[in-house]
This record gives structure tokens, C-alpha cells and sequence, in this order.
């Protein structure tokens, strides 16, 4: 199906094919017709399937030709809200870039936090078409009277399901009071919680479902695995498994902005060239380390789950989960940093005793049946806290090191216990 038969322009049509877009994927050829139409949209689809030119194709044909709305001194047509500011920028270049044929051409402005606001303020004083905005420094600006909602037609928010949790949910709320009669609304992201998916209902109207089905076609191409790792030796591990397989680019996900420094500081005085990227470092540091690895200056980012979401490095080959994620949805959607655009990719989970549960866990809302692997000179030797608390060694060495208690180890161990009188 060629783009020229979802309704767009040709102008927009033509705006896709220089962008690469041959044809429409399928969360494109479904929302696109649906946007155009004027429908609220809740879509769900897998990581990586072309979500962001999925509202951002229709949304510049419907401002285009409202030129009166954008002239009303800070008044928008369109918002966009992102939860990260590295997303607003990435969405912020998409638009534009697919925006640079049109006639009359959009202004696109693009807000957020850890800048100025002054040149942010002055940007969207003649009204503006679309505005790309993280939360927080779009409420500032309302709070500064830089900029009005109450002309918004559309509202779209990328990774909605994150931008409906708690912790944003009370900025959200404040923002969607003051939009006025906003006509229409679309939210997307590759995961819906259920208490999120009712949550997002109520701010619909009569939605349309964009659910993408999981098939061979549609779900990206991530080959996963798991190692079993002790704790203290995952860094040597990274090290190992990037100078064996020649992984020319690695994203590495940790649980911490600490870690975050620690890992990527070791890898570095390894001589591997690498960055961490969290949310202590300044706008300046963060957005110079993501353009550096997507331009492939940088070999190794190590980052907590602030470049979890949305984020496209084309052909990044490989995700690292070197802490686990906290939830099986904040694995999709890391783990979907790699594979995207039809690529292949893959992800490798370290496992310690200690987050074995946590693993399984995951893997099991995942669908998944990883076998834990291991790799040699990187055998596991851990047992998981509780387990050697409970652990009794029966050949009186006096502990466990060395060998993680199998199940029947621990019925024994059980069963040494003095039985406590009633
Ligand atoms: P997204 O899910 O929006 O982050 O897009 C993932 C990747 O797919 C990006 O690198 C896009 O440039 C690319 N992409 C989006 N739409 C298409 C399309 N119709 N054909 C080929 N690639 C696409």
C-alpha cells in the first residue's frame, strides 16, 4: 500500500519517500487515515514499527493550512507531549525534517527542561504550530504566560502509558485542564498497563483501538538471552562479550545514575570508548553523548532508563541489561532500542543470584523461556542472599562458596534445622 492512499498530501507523501519511507508500516497505514479523520487514537505497537511518523505525517497536514490559529500571539495548534527531553528533541527533528517541503512551511518549536527558557520564550511568541514539550517546561512557560493551550485541536502523547504513570500524572493533569475544547486526542506507546489503558479511556473520546498484532511481520526482530553472572563480575563480563562478538555500538542499561558512572569509568579505563548518560549530567552533556553514539564517536553508552523510551539510534546492534529492569514493560521497552526499523538486534540480560526471582518474573510476562547461559570464565559462583542464609553445608566446610545450592540442597538444609518446640 503506497502512502499516497492513507489521504496525505503529496507534498507529505513525497516528505516520506525522502525520508526513506518506501511504504507505510502498519501502524502507519492504520493510524494515519484514522488521524486525518479527526478520531481520538489509543495505539499500541510494538517498539521500533514507525509510531512517531504514525501521528507525525497526518498532524502536519491538519495544521498546515490553519495559518490564521499560529498567528494568535502564543497560541499552538498541536502538542506533543514526550516524557524525556532527549525524546523532544528526536521528535522535534522528525517533524521537521518531514515538514521541509511543505508550503506554507510549519513552525515547529520544541521545549524542554535543563536549558534557558528565555530563547524557548521568545520562540513562541508569534504562536506556533506544533509544539513538542516535556511536561515540566511546558508548565513553566504556561506559568511565564509564554504560551496558551486553549487553540490546541490536537493533543498526542508519546509514551503515553509513562506520561499517564504517577509521577507525571498530576503535571499531565494540570496540562489537559487547560486545553480547552481540544478536538482531538492521541495516545501511543508499545506498552499499556491495564490500570494505565483505563486511565488513558477516560481522557478519549470514542477511541479508535490501534492494536498492531504481535506476528513474525510486525514483532521486531530482537534475538534475547540471559547469562548467569556473579554481581562483582559483570563489568569483565561486558568487556569480554564486546571484544569477542565485536559489538560495534552497545547501549547498557544500569539501575543507577551511580552505576551509570562507575561502569562506563571502568569500561573507559579498560580502553573501550565509553559514556554514561543519566539524569544528573547537564542538557549539554546528555544530548552531546547521544549524538556522539548515534554517529557512532561513542562505542558504549551506559544509561539508566532515561534512554529507555523512544529512543532511535539507527542500527544499534545490541541492549545490555546489565541490572534488570524493574518491570516486564520497562524491558520491552529497552531491550526495543535495538531492532528497530526492520534490523535485527539483540538483548543479554545478566542474571545474579540475586535477581533470579526478579528474572523469572519478567520472563514469564514476557512470554519468554530463556535458558540461563554461561559463559566460560564467567560461571557463576554466587548463591542468592536468602538462599544462603537458609543454606546449612552439611560437609561442615563451613559454607557455600563455590556452589549454588540446587533444590535438594535446600530441602536438606530444611530439614537440618532444629525443629522449633511448640
Ligand atoms: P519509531 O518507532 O517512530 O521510533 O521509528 C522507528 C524507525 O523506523 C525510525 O528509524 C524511522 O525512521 C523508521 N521508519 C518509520 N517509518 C518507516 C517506514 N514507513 N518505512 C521504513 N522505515 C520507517
Amino acid at each position: 500500500m503506497p502512502f499516497s492512499s492513507l489521504g496525505l498530501s503529496s507534498a507529505l507523501c513525497a516528505a516520506a519517500n525522502s525520508a526513506g519511507f518506501q511504504a507505510p508500516t502498519p501502524v502507519q497505514e492504520q493510524a494515519i487515515p484514522a488521524v486525518l479523520e479527526g478520531r481520538d487514537l489509543l495505539v499500541r505497537a510494538q517498539t521500533g514499527s514507525g509510531k512517531t511518523a504514525a501521528y507525525a505525517l497526518p498532524l502536519l497536514q491538519l495544521v498546515v493550512p490553519a495559518e490564521q490559529v499560529r498567528s494568535a500571539p502564543r497560541r499552538v495548534q498541536a502538542l506533543v507531549l514526550v516524557p524525556t527531553r532527549e525524546l523532544a528533541v528526536q521528535v522535534g527533528d522528525v517533524l521537521k525534517d518531514l515538514a521541509q517541503g511543505l508550503t506554507p512551511a510549519p513552525k515547529i518549536s520544541v521545549v524542554f527542561g535543563g536549558v534557558s527558557i528565555n530563547p524557548q520564550m521568545m520562540g513562541l511568541r508569534g504562536g506556533t504550530d506544533i509544539v513538542v514539550a516535556t511536561p515540566g517546561r511546558l508548565l513553566d512557560l504556561i506559568d511565564h504566560n509564554a504560551v496558551h493551550l486553549d487553540q490546541v485541536c490536537t493533543l498526542v502523547l508519546d509514551e503515553a502509558d509513562r506520561l499517564l504513570e504517577q509521577g507525571f500524572s498530576e503535571e499531565l493533569g494540570r496540562i489537559v485542564g487547560m486545553l480547552g475544547a481540544t478536538r482531538q486526542r492521541l495516545f501511543f506507546s508499545a506498552t499499556f498497563a491495564p490500570p494505565v489503558s483505563a486511565l488513558a479511556q477516560q481522557l478519549l473520546r470514542d477511541p479508535m483501538h490501534v492494536e498492531v498484532a504481535d506476528t513474525t511481520d510486525t514483532l521486531p526482530d530482537i534475538a534475547q538471552s540471559a547469562i548467569a553472572v556473579d554481581t562483582r563480575a559483570r563489568t569483565q563480563l561486558l568487556r569480554h562479550l564486546i571484544k569477542q562478538y565485536g559489538w560495534s555500538r552497545t547501549l547498557v542499561f544500569v539501575a543507577t545514575k551511580y552505576a551509570a558512572e562507575i561502569v562506563s569509568d571502568k569500561l573507559r579505563k579498560a580502553g573501550l570508548n565509553a559514556e554514561p548518560l543519566h539524569g544528573q549530567l547537564s542538557q549539554g552533556k546528555r544530548s552531546q553523548v547521544l549524538e556522539d553514539f548515534k554517529a557512532s564517536r561513542i562505542a558504549v553508552v551506559v544509561a539508566t532508563d532515561l534512554a529507555a523510551r523512544g529512543i532511535d539510534v539507527v542500527e544499534l546492534p545490541v541492549v545490555v541489561n546489565y541490572d534488570l529492569p524493574r518491570s516486564a514493560d520497562d524491558y520491552t521497552h529497552r531491550i526495543g532500542r535495538t531492532g528497530r526499523a526492520g534490523q535485527a538486534g539483540l538483548a543479554v540480560s545478566f542474571v545474579t543470584a540475586d535477581t533470579e526471582a526478579h528474572w523469572r518474573l519478567i520472563e514469564k510476562r514476557q512470554g519468554l523461556a530463556l535458558e540461563l547461559e554461561a559463559v566460560e570464565g564467567f560461571e557463576p559462583t554466587e548463591v542468592a542472599a536468602d538462599a544462603a542464609e537458609r543454606f546449612v553445608d552439611q560437609s561442615g566446610n563451613g559454607g557455600v562458596k563455590g556452589k549454588r545450592p540446587s533444590k535438594k540442597d535446600k530441602l536438606r538444609a530444611a530439614a537440618a534445622q532444629p525443629v522449633q518446640p511448640l
